[in-house]
């Protein structure tokens, strides 16, 4: 049986890296987190090491240099990475759960086809975790991360009292500069402005777009997600 590929949306605070993790324990597929695929390839990135895309070439080293001060590498570079991790994917059988990305309508037109050839349409099985405005920056500005892995911990009754990652054990704290307010609310318009014309690409495409409400404890949205990607 061919394997499935599951796309996670929604606005910041959704709890979409909560979930991928929840999925990626139960489903065991694999977890395609951009961030951590662009470190992975700059990282090792040696002298003169190229990704050419339409016909431009984009070094790794150069991408390093972005990367390591904080600004987006080039878009044709990452969407180069992700399209030849998602083939060296299909090629192993793995099953691929993707959060954060694709985030934009120009991310989706470049995956979409390919996830399609390579997995089929009945096997991509997107899911838009929904929450209101009000819900993404109370939520977002009570958000801790562990120090050492990175674990997103989303605010809630069950994880209030906590000062140490279930995980790990690392300490928590919050992310400097990015669940600010002010931050938040741009982020929550980037989203609007970019991410649900996605959503209405997706749909174009006869990718159905399973809703799921993200108002409820982690458990809850994990069950919901499980029941529509059926
Ligand atoms: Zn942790």
């Amino acid at each position: 049986m061919a394997q499935k590929v599951i796309i996670l949306l929604g606005p910041p605070g959704a709890g979409k890296g909560t979930q991928a993790s929840l999925l990626f324990d139960k489903l065991g597929f694999y977890y395609l987190e951009t961030s951590k695929l662009i470190e992975a390839n700059v990282m090792s990135a040696k002298e003169g090491d190229y990704a050419e895309v339409g016909g431009k070439k984009y070094y790794f080293l150069d991408e390093k240099k972005l990367w390591e001060q904080g600004i987006l590498c080039s878009p044709p570079f990452v969407s180069f990475l992700v399209r030849q991790k998602i083939e060296d994917l299909a090629s192993d059988g793995k099953g691929i759960i993707m959060a954060g990305s694709p985030r934009t309508l120009h991310e989706g037109e470049d995956q979409v086809p390919l996830l399609k050839k390579l997995y089929g349409s009945e096997n991509i099985k997107v899911v838009l975790i929904e929450i209101t405005p009000d819900q993404t920056i109370w939520r977002n500005s009570h958000r801790r991360i562990c120090e050492l892995m990175r674990h997103p911990i989303l605010f809630s009754e069950e994880t209030r009292e906590l000062s140490r990652c279930p995980l790990d054990g690392s300490k928590l704290v919050r992310r400097e500069g990015l669940d600010d307010p002010e931050t938040i609310k741009v982020r929550l318009n980037e989203y609007k402005e970019r991410t649900l014309p996605l959503v209405e690409y997706f749909e174009r495409e006869d990718l159905a777009v399973k809703r799921v409400a993200g108002n409820q404890s982690v458990e809850e949205v994990h069950r919901d997600i499980l029941q529509v990607i059926q």
